[in-house]
């Protein structure tokens, strides 16, 4: 919405009357008891320490895709381009906490010693980061250089994830030949600091081949032409987040294509999002969710498996809840809250009496109006599909003998495009959406309390 309107920011200013609440004894009873267990958590500290890469010789389980999508690298070369003690000898961290949180993981990063010292960098979380950089980019275990990169991708307002992923795609264009010297105003492109800085700095000027990139995935394609398009890894025009679904097909890999909010703004967070979690894990997690009997069995309808499409619609409509009622997403907060102490911290706030089945909608009605404004826009189901890549196996960086395929979460079977057409299928009907368009109906938007939606997408032509 900020993006179309061409809204740079929006400012609140704090106003003097504070806001009411219906039941304060009863709203701070259940946040002393959300908040204990968070405050006396033995890993709090590792948390505030390390953010997101709090384990992540854990994420890198599996390894990573990069090369372009054609290669992965193993976990043991993942992990370790994250040591907490290399880091910290030349990068200082004062922490920075979101209002109210007890965690506080987030920091102002100082640069204390070389090239670079005395910069001072914000941050929120370095998952991104190391992504992009550290492993797209090959600075490698580089941390001062990395912190470098992220600090000039925000100072130039671009995202660090988008724009790695179109240099790698670009590189990967150069290596194949599609893409020359002549269109990159002579220089080679390598993945390497040097080039990384330079192209950051041409694309928000707009220089040269910048203006092609600063374009975006669209955008280049149709500049660059020459058959540029089956290499590029977008989905809907944005760069997915880091999952790649040959390596992990889960809720997040599957909800890459999907997501109305983009690629990268995964929605889809489940215990699946690292490999191989035992089924009870799964069943654990839509118990907490307060799943009805009947979506329980959809979801393990068949032995020993777990509905990737349905879970990720139940996911999805959960995260949706927990945000909307202010919740971080990050495991050490989000883990803490169930449906009740959500409802009854809803309850207390409002003096509203919501059933359970109404607080159980929030989330869904959530997904239904951000789907109903892509439809809007011309998003239906023509555009939720896999990148061309990643129906290609990837090749081991150090071994192209050993090579991944699209498999079902289990890795029991591969997986056609036959096959992700039919978990579209299930999808869209387990949402209630039309299969044919991938769009809501007239029912579910009203069954959902969007009225206003249904009528404008009827007026639009899009539903009956
Ligand atoms: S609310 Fe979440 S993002 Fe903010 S500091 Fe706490 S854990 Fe980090």
């Amino acid at each position: 919405v900020m993006g179309s309107k061409n809204l740079k920011a929006v400012v609140a200013r704090a106003g003097k009357k504070g806001i009411t609440v219906a039941d304060p004894v009863k709203f701070m009873s259940i946040i002393n008891e959300l908040y204990r267990p968070m405050v006396e958590d033995p890993l709090r500290e590792a948390w505030r320490e390390h953010g997101v890469l709090i384990g992540w010789p854990t994420w890198a389980k599996g390894g990573f895709s990069y090369r372009n999508f054609s290669k992965y690298a193993p976990e043991e070369k993942v992990a370790q381009l994250y040591d907490p003690g290399e880091f910290y000898k030349t990068i200082v961290k004062t922490r920075l906490a979101c209002a109210t949180c007890p965690v506080g993981d987030k920091g102002r990063f100082d640069i204390v010693a070389g090239e670079y010292k005395g910069k001072e960098i914000l941050v929120s979380e370095l998952l991104q980061e190391i992504v992009s950089t550290a492993i797209k980019m090959d600075i490698g275990p580089d941390y001062n250089k990395r912190l470098v990169i992220l600090d000039t991708a925000d100072r130039y307002g671009l995202d660090i994830l988008e724009f790695t992923f179109m240099l790698d795609w670009i590189i990967d264009l150069q290596e194949r030949g599609i893409v020359t010297q002549e269109d990159t105003d002579g220089i080679e492109l390598t993945r390497d600091f040097d080039t990384v800085m330079a192209w950051m700095e041409k694309i928000a000027k707009r220089e040269g081949f910048g203006d092609v990139l600063a374009e975006g995935w669209f955008g280049a394609i149709a500049k660059i032409g020459r058959g540029c398009e089956k290499y590029a890894v977008h989905c809907k025009g944005l760069a997915p987040a880091f999952m790649d679904p040959r390596i992990n097909f889960n809720p997040e890999s599957f909800e890459e294509t999907l997501n109305p909010r983009g690629s990268a703004a995964v929605t889809a967070e489940s215990p699946a999002i690292l490999p191989m979690m035992p089924l009870d894990k799964i069943w654990r997690h839509c118990d907490r969710m307060c799943l009805s009997e009947d979506a329980m069995e959809e979801i393990f309808e068949i032995p020993d498996e777990f509905s990737v499409p349905l879970l990720t619609r139940h996911v999805e409509d959960w995260f949706q809840l927990y945000t909307a009622l202010g919740i971080c997403a990050r495991q050490q907060i989000q883990m803490r809250h169930d449906f009740t102490s959500m409802r009854d911290l809803y309850i207390a706030a409002t003096g509203w009496d919501v059933s359970d089945e109404d607080m159980l909608k929030v989330g869904e009605r959530v997904m239904n109006l951000e789907r109903a404004i892509n439809a809007v826009i011309g998003f239906s189901r023509k555009d939720d599909k896999f990148p061309e890549m990643w129906f290609k196996s990837i090749e081991a960086v150090e071994d192209p003998n050993i090579k991944k395929t699209l498999t079902d979460y289990y890795h029991t079977k591969e997986l056609t495009p036959e096959d992700v057409e039919k978990m579209y299928d299930d999808f869209y009907t387990g949402r209630g959406w039309d299969v044919a368009t991938g769009i809501p109906t007239r029912d579910k938007l009203v069954e959902v309390g969007l009225d206003d939606m249904a009528a404008r997408l009827a007026k639009e032509g899009l539903i009956k």
